[in-house]
């Protein structure tokens, strides 16, 4: 793997909170990434949903194919641009690993019921799984990832929260947040490429779903102008065809979008090394065109499927029975597992337990608690 002056190059790696002696065959980036794959909580990415809920369909996107969707996107690029593959792939296998049960319902639900007790956060949470909830070594909690996933993993966080993590880990990942500056130029590309999976993914499995059609699609001109490539080069393509070979091109052309208005970005700036482009506005970016295509394709996912009464109401009643769910362990937590019923810190507790659940176990375990089926 070719290393641009100012990829993350895994020697000069600001290390792990626990120092642990190099691996022999791989990079420390490789190594996080291998942490990842093998830990609990990406395991359980494959039960949790990323819009429709896990039972709605088979076929639609889970958190664990939109994340190896991210890794695949964000490789391509990294590698065109001189960036670490590696460290690409452990922070987008990483960067959805603190999503609750219900996609965005839950992390509302989770929010409202920490109102008072520090809320929550997706995010923090990803870290919070990677440094702490991870069981799996004898001398630490967590994966004890390098510096540099985690600070991927973070792509959020407020001020407050910032603060907090400053005050735990002085100039650790929480510092760039209260300075105003850049993350590795890796992060920002996962950041980028999350963005470009779901855009595409979310089109996909709406109109599979039937709640999007292809004339709603009309007003996405990002979707029209390939729409229309695909018809002037195959004039009888239709259905999934004609939908897989729009998303296709669309996909390609955001890919060499971000590749040539990055490389541009870096020949403006020249960033000599990794933390120098930490000090450079953001780097990895798509052109401004792409950029308002690409928003303009956000809103209509946003108002026509985020939105739409259907998954309003499937929403809804999950965002319900999380909160039930919530108030049952608050009230008992005896009805936990040990390890989280003996914490001090109950309503954290309650909280990383639900996050870490996938869909199908917290539908079981609101049914057990209350006796009563959400779905
Ligand atoms: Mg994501």
């Amino acid at each position: 793997m070719w290393l641009a002056p100012y990829a993350s190059h895994p020697e000069q790696t600001k290390g792990r909170r626990f120092p642990e002696p190099p691996a022999p065959t791989r990079s420390d980036f490789q190594r996080d990434r291998d942490r990842i794959v093998h830990s609990t909580a990406f395991r359980r990415l494959v039960y949790k949903t990323q819009v429709f809920l896990n039972h709605e369909g088979d076929l639609f996107r889970t958190r664990l194919t939109h994340s190896l969707e991210v890794a695949q996107l964000g490789r391509s690029i990294s590698r065109s641009l001189g960036l670490n593959e590696d460290l690409v792939e452990a922070i987008a296998l990483a960067h959805d690993l603190g999503h609750t049960p219900f996609g965005h319902a839950g992390q509302d639900a989770l929010n409202d019921c920490m109102n008072g007790h520090g809320g929550f956060e997706h995010n923090l949470q990803s870290l919070r799984v990677v440094d702490k909830l991870e069981e799996r070594y004898p001398g630490f909690d967590g994966l004890n990832l390098s510096f540099e996933t985690r600070e991927g993993i973070l792509k959020h966080c407020s001020r407050a929260n910032a603060e907090q993590l400053e005050a735990q880990e002085p100039g650790g990942v929480g510092r760039r947040f209260i300075k105003g500056t850049q993350p590795s130029l890796e992060a920002q590309l996962c950041n980028l490429a999350d963005e470009i999976a779901y855009n595409a993914h979310d089109i996909d499995d709406g109109v599979r779903s039937g709640l999007i059609t292809m004339e709603q699609l009309e007003a996405v001109p990002l979707f029209v102008r390939f729409r229309d490539e695909t018809l002037s080069e195959h004039p009888q393509a239709t259905g999934r065809r004609l939908l897989f070979d729009t998303i296709r091109r669309m996909l390609s052309q955001q890919v060499y979008d971000v590749i040539d208005a990055t490389r541009a970005n870096l020949a403006e700036h020249m960033p000599l090394h990794a933390e120098e482009a930490r000090l450079c506005p953001a780097l990895v970016r798509f052109s401004q065109p792409m950029r308002e295509a690409s928003t303009q394709l956000k809103r209509f996912l946003f108002k026509e499927l985020y939105r739409h009464s259907q998954v309003n109401d499937t929403t809804a009643r999950a965002k319900q029975a999380l909160i039930e769910l919530f108030d049952a362990y608050v009230a008992q937590p005896e009805a936990m597992p040990p390890d989280f019923a003996r914490r001090g810190d109950l309503h954290r507790a309650v909280a990383d337990y639900i996050a870490g659940m996938t869909d199908r176990f917290a539908v079981r375990e609101h049914e057990r608690l209350t006796g009563r089926k959400i779905f």
